[in-house]
């Protein structure tokens, strides 16, 4: 290979038109003096320029010929100095790319490691860790080999969190995990599952009496005092063990009698629990059941139904309550008064409620594109209420589908206000002043003061459909729902009533001037295609003037 192909061979197209473009520029240089040298001879020769005179000086005249050789000379010239520069700045070009490609991979692997890691304490997060508890079961499985999970969820953390503050409550569980992180060995696994909630795989553990001491060996690692500036704190931990194979053959289904045995662990304040059948409030099947329902969320298989609320003083719907649906391949269709309990019990009503408020909130936006004017109500749970992030989570739901805030109601119990007053309180507040609705739920089957509820941020007030069902027949629902109405408008408060199954309940509700109805005498919950044929046709869509304009039609 010649010296040029061989510097060329790694240069680009774009270079190597540039290395031509500077070999003809020198031959042209060249061919300057060697027309000026020839022109002056020619005419020195013969005392005028003619072309016969000319080719006579270049015969005959040697010296024109060491002239002769400049262009050439020139042209080697320009394509070395141009073959020199185009294969420096290939060299850049590619060592950039090269820069370039290596920083790409570094992205990459940041992005894999965010998705699997908690950022806090940078220990694999849950996904991360049902994976390879997934993983370790399928060659447990093969192998005939045992694995242990362990649930260790920190004692009173809240309490920590409230007096020290986030940030101080975070320098704490960074330690916190240090610490447990020192007690583990590869291969066995730990994870951050939760806030203040780690997870542990250990592989193949050779006797039971081993999990206790190493058990131990974690409650050890936390005893000496945590230290945060000048102060001292000691934490305690709570710890849930559960075995494969013989708590459970999947993933779920053993993190989640882990984190059951961790609670039982706490309440008797013992340190830790074997996962035993005692402890565990469902039966195999309905945990089994949550494992599904997990999946169904995630693959987008549950639906959302929808029930209208007729507005008793203009006779018009502007509201629906979104109810969800589940209608499970294996099960058949699932009541939600079933399989929300149980998932209220474990961390799986939060997606479950994000996924209620999504899909509702873009039906509403759909709805009011095509020009129907209502509102929607969403069911929330008391776990979703002690969530600080909900107001945000709503907040970009409602941003991204256009929404207004004044178009959704979030519906709560209020036993889900009791459990953690302050907290609920202020997800409440922050919630109104976004603009949206809250109403009390079931309203009458808790035991919350009066007192109380008068201070909350509420708009209304919902009477239980045990009392509205019974009230045509039962003289004491009557005298009850009576009286809530009259409170619920003493307070300020509107008041609806669901369960309204016949003309009498209407009518009588109606009289004491309860603000809206809700039930089967009106409609049961639809789909989103029956809902849009009911509103078609139903007189109560319309509106009073419209109704009196049907009935006179009719007439
Ligand atoms: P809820 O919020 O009190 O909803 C009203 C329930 O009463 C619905 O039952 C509805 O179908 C039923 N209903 C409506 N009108 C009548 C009537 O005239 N007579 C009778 N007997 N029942 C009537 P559903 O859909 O089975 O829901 C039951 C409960 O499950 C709901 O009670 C709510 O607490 C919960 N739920 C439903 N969807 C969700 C949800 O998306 N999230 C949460 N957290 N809970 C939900
Ligand atoms: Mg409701
Ligand atoms: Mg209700």
């Amino acid at each position: 290979m010649s010296l040029f192909a061989e510097r060329t061979s790694h240069v680009s197209k774009p270079l190597i038109s540039t290395i031509n473009e500077a070999t003809l520029l020198g031959f042209l240089i060249g061919l300057v003096p060697v027309i000026i040298a020839t022109l002056i001879v020619g005419f020195l020769g013969s005392g005028t320029i003619t072309l016969d005179g000319l080719i006579e000086a270049q015969k005959t005249r040697y010296a024109l010929w060491v002239v002769d050789i400049l262009p050439f000379a020139f042209a080697l010239l320009g394509r070395y100095v141009s073959t020199m520069m185009a294969s420096q700045a290939g060299a850049i070009s590619s060592h950039q790319t090269d820069a370039l490609r290596a920083q790409t991979a570094a992205l990459e692997t940041r992005a894999l490691h965010h998705a699997t890691h908690d950022t806090l304490t940078d220990l694999p997060n849950r996904v991360l860790l049902a994976d390879r508890l997934q993983h370790a079961i399928s060659v447990a499985q093969r192998d005939s080999k045992r694995l242990a999970v362990l649930c260790l969820d920190l004692d009173r953390f809240k309490e920590i969190n409230d007096t020290l503050g986030h940030d101080n409550g975070n320098l704490i569980l960074k330690q916190v995990a240090s610490r447990l992180e020192a007690t583990i060995e590869s291969p066995n696994t730990i994870a951050r599952i939760g806030s203040d909630e780690f997870g542990i795989l250990l592989y193949d553990p050779p006797s039971p009496d081993v999990i206790t001491k190493f058990s131990r060996r974690l409650h050890k690692a936390l005893e000496l005092p945590f230290a945060l500036d000048r102060f001292n704190f000691e934490v305690e931990a709570s710890i849930g063990i559960t075995l494969f194979p013989d708590h459970g053959n999947d993933a779920d289904m053993l993190l989640q009698r882990a984190e059951l045995a961790m609670n039982a662990a706490k309440q008797a304040h013992d340190g830790f629990s074997l996962y035993s059948q005692e402890q565990d409030r469902f039966d195999p099947r309905r945990l089994a059941l949550m494992s599904e329902l997990r999946r169904a969320i995630e693959h987008d298989e549950l639906l959302l139904h929808y029930q209208p609320k007729v507005n008793l003083h203009t006779g018009q719907v502007n509201e629906v309550e979104a109810l969800v649906r589940w209608n499970q391949p294996g099960h058949g269709f699932i009541s939600p008064e079933d399989f929300i309990p149980m998932a209220e019990r474990t961390r799986l009503v939060k997606p479950l409620t994000h996924w209620v408020l999504k899909r509702a909130i873009r039906q509403c936006a759909v709805w009011r594109q095509s020009g129907l004017e209502i509102g929607i109500a969403v069911n929330i749970s008391a776990r979703d209420l002690h969530d600080p992030h909900l107001p945000d989570v709503i907040a970009g739901l409602l941003a991204s589908s256009e929404v207004n805030p004044e178009w959704l109601v979030l519906e709560i119990t209020e036993g889900s206000i009791m459990v953690d007053q302050r907290r609920a309180l202020e997800v409440l507040t922050r919630l109104t002043s976004m603009g949206l609705r809250i109403s009390i739920d079931d309203f009458g089957t808790g035991y919350s003061s009066l007192a109380y509820i008068s201070k909350l941020p509420i708009s209304e007030i919902k009477i239980d459909r045990s009392f509205v069902i019974g009230m045509v027949k039962n003289e004491n629902d009557a005298v009850i729902v009576h009286a809530i109405i009259q409170l619920g408008h003493n307070l300020g408060l509107k008041v609806a009533a669901e369960g309204v199954e016949s003309q009498e309940a209407w009518t009588l509700l109606e009289k004491q001037g309860c603000d809206s109805v809700q039930g089967y005498y009106l409609s049961k919950p639809m789909n989103s295609v029956q809902i849009i044929h009911w509103f078609n046709e139903s007189p109560w869509a319309l509106g009073k003037e419209a109704q009196r304009n049907v009935a006179g039609q009719a007439e």
